[in-house]
C-alpha cells in the first residue's frame, strides 16, 4: 500500500454555511472579483448571500457576470485584465463548475500579469490569487479540485489545467441554492458527480482513501438515483446529491478522471450535451468494456448503487438522459483522433486504451 492524500480545501457543509461563516470568508482578502454565470448566482440566491457578507464587513468587491457554459480562454483573459486593473486580492467563484473553474483561471491570470492565457495549460505558474468556491449544482465539485477546464475553440475540444495553487482556499456548500436548478441541469449534473466518483473508483490512480470516499459516494447516488430520475427530490435528497458532487470532487482530486471524461468533451463540443449527460451516455459501454479488468469494482459499485446488472443501471441513466446520438463515420473518426488529445484519462482507465479501442467505444455507442 502507498499513497498520499491531501487537499488543501476547508470545506464547510450546510445550511447557511456562508453566513455561519462570515468571519472565514471575510478574511480572505480586502478586495473580491465575484465570478458567475449570466443568472444562476442571484436565482439561486447565492449571490446575495455572499455580498451582505461582504458589505457587512466592509470588504470591496466588483461582479464579473460573463461567465458562459463551457467558458472560453477569451471570457477568462477579458475578466483577468479587469480583476488587474481593479486590483482585486481574492476571486469568488458562484455557480455551477463553469464559474468557479473560471475562477482558477481568473486567480491565476491576475496574480502573474505577463502571462498569456494558453500558458495556463503548462501549468508552469507558481502563484494564483485565493480562490472561494460556491457551488450552485451538485455535480463538478470544482470547489474541492484544483482543476479548471476551459474551451480551446483552435482544438476542437476542452482541456483542463490545475496545480497545488489552483484549488480554492474555502469551499462553502449549501444544497439550497440547488433548489432553483430545473430537471434537466439537476440530471446532467448529478450524473456528472456519480462519473466523478465511479471513474475515480475505478481509475488506475485510485487508492484505499479515494476508494473509501467513492464507495461513500456511490451508495449515496443510489439512494436518490431513482428519485432523480422522476424528479421528486426532496430537500434531504438535494443534500445528499450535494455531498456526492462534493465527494466527487475531492475523489478527482486525487485519482483524476478516465477516458468517460475524455469522451465526453467531444458530445460537449460538437453536439452542446451538457457535461454530465455527456459522460453518462458514454457509462454503459465504458463499464462494459472496463468489466474485464475491474470486474470487483463495477460489481460492488453496482451492488452499492442496488442494481444486478451494468444493463440495469445504465437503462436508469437512459430514462434519465435519453439515448446517445447517432453517428456518422466522419464523426467517429474525428472523435476518435480528438478523445487521444486526453492522454491523462487514456492512461488512468483500467481496460488499455488505444485508437482502436476508442473507436471500437464510440462505435458502439451510437
Ligand atoms: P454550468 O456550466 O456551471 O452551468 C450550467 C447551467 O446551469 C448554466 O446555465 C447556469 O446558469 C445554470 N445554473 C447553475 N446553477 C443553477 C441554479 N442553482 N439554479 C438555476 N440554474 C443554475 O454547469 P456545471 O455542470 O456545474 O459545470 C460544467 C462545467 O464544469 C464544464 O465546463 C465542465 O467541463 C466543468 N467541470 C469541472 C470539473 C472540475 O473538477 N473543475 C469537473 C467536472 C466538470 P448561469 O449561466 O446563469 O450560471
Ligand atoms: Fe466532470
Amino acid at each position: 500500500m502507498e499513497f498520499s492524500f491531501g487537499i488543501p480545501t476547508k470545506i464547510y457543509f450546510g445550511k447557511d454555511c456562508i453566513a455561519k461563516n462570515a468571519g472565514v470568508l471575510a478574511a480572505v482578502g480586502s478586495k473580491a472579483m465575484i465570478v458567475t454565470g449570466k443568472h444562476s448566482a442571484k436565482a439561486s440566491g447565492a449571490l446575495d448571500d455572499v455580498t451582505a457578507v461582504l458589505e457587512a464587513k466592509k470588504k470591496e468587491y466588483v461582479i464579473f457576470d460573463e461567465i458562459e457554459n463551457n467558458p472560453s480562454v477569451e471570457t477568462v483573459a477579458k475578466a483577468a485584465d479587469i480583476a488587474r486593473a481593479e486590483k482585486i486580492d481574492f476571486v469568488i467563484g458562484i455557480g455551477g463548475g463553469s464559474p468557479i473553474d473560471a475562477s482558477k483561471a481568473i486567480a491565476v491570470l491576475a496574480a502573474n500579469a505577463d502571462m498569456a492565457v494558453t500558458d495556463l495549460f503548462k501549468n508552469a505558474f507558481t502563484k494564483a490569487l485565493p480562490i472561494v468556491g460556491v457551488p450552485t449544482t451538485a455535480g463538478t465539485g470544482s470547489e474541492a479540485t484544483p482543476y479548471s477546464v476551459l474551451l480551446r475553440k483552435d482544438m476542437q475540444t476542452k482541456v483542463s489545467f490545475g496545480t497545488k495553487d489552483t484549488y480554492p482556499v474555502y469551499a462553502f456548500v449549501d444544497a439550497k441554492y440547488t433548489y432553483s436548478l430545473g430537471k434537466g441541469s439537476t440530471i446532467s449534473t448529478a450524473v456528472d458527480a456519480f462519473t466523478h466518483a465511479f471513474e475515480g473508483y475505478l481509475a488506475n490512480r485510485s487508492t484505499v482513501i479515494s476508494d473509501s470516499f467513492a464507495t461513500t459516494a456511490i451508495k449515496a447516488f443510489g439512494k436518490s438515483m431513482r428519485k432523480l430520475a422522476r424528479f421528486e427530490l426532496d430537500e434531504a435528497d438535494r443534500e445528499n446529491l450535494m455531498l456526492v458532487s462534493l465527494l466527487g470532487g475531492i475523489i478527482i482530486s486525487q485519482t483524476g478522471v478516465t477516458i468517460a471524461h475524455g469522451m465526453g468533451y467531444c458530445y460537449t463540443y460538437f453536439k452542446g450535451i451538457p457535461h454530465g449527460a455527456a459522460n453518462g451516455l458514454i457509462m454503459r459501454e465504458y463499464m462494459k468494456l472496463n468489466y474485464d479488468v475491474a470486474k470487483d469494482k463495477i460489481d460492488n459499485a453496482l451492488s452499492l448503487l442496488g442494481c444486478e446488472s451494468i444493463d440495469e443501471f445504465a437503462d436508469i441513466l437512459a430514462e434519465m438522459l435519453g439515448q446517445p446520438p447517432k453517428l456518422t463515420e466522419e464523426e467517429i473518426e474525428l472523435y476518435t483522433k480528438l478523445t487521444q488529445i486526453q492522454k491523462g484519462s487514456m492512461a488512468n482507465t483500467p481496460h488499455k486504451i488505444d485508437a482502436e479501442v476508442i473507436k471500437g467505444l464510440w462505435s458502439s455507442i451510437s
